[in-house]
């Protein structure tokens, strides 16, 4: 075996979040002894980073110019603001909510370089003026970077005239959306409080 190639392979494997070295090493000798799933893997991730992009109203990931939600969902009267594409699976699997979403893609992080414009406000803007949105929810995360953004972008939308609601209770200050479980996250749907 290619020890260069191979070691390459663990390398980027371990780069993945939630796998260490073990796990990386694990999953690559799995890969080099099954041809049929590395074929099939290497095709799908192709394909996945030649296709897959942002859309263009809401920032969820699809492979169309608009995706999936926004096209089904064009006259829904509520924006759930969410952290990342993972959190609006979480929102989606919970079954609770069923109206547009905007993915903001990352938290405010001024030091780091992170701003308005890397998160895409003037398109969250964009689609709160619309007459038909009246209510726009803030399913951030209860982490200091969640909080700080939250508090950014309801001052924000509210000048839009729109009623901004948060989370409130059910989700434990530090959880993360993602990792909430569905009745929470209904908890934290139904308890949603004007900001
Ligand atoms: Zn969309």
């Amino acid at each position: 075996m290619s020890s260069s190639l191979f070691d390459r392979l663990t390398e980027q494997l371990g780069r993945l979040p939630g796998i260490g070295r073990k796990t990386a090493l694990r999953l690559a000798f799995n890969l080099v002894d099954t041809p049929d799933l590395a074929r099939d893997l290497a095709e799908a991730l192709n394909l996945t980073w030649e296709h897959v992009g942002e859309c263009s109203v809401c920032r969820n990931l699809t492979e169309h110019e608009v995706c999936d939600v926004c096209t089904s969902r064009l006259y829904s009267d509520t924006v759930c603001v969410v952290h990342n594409p993972a959190d609006m699976r979480a929102v989606e699997d919970a079954g609770l909510y069923r109206g547009r979403y905007f993915v903001l893609h990352g938290f405010l992080a001024p030091l780091d370089g992170v701003g308005p414009d890397e998160l895409g406000i003037d398109k969250l803007r964009e689609m709160t003026i619309d007459p038909g949105v009246t209510e726009v929810i803030l399913a951030l995360d209860s982490t200091a970077d969640g909080e700080a953004t939250s508090i950014y972008l309801a001052r924000t939308l509210e000048k839009t005239g729109v009623s901004v609601t948060r989370l409130a209770r059910g989700l434990p200050p530090g959880a993360s959306v993602e990792f909430a479980d569905s009745l929470t996250l209904t908890q934290a749907f139904e308890g949603r409080q004007k900001v």
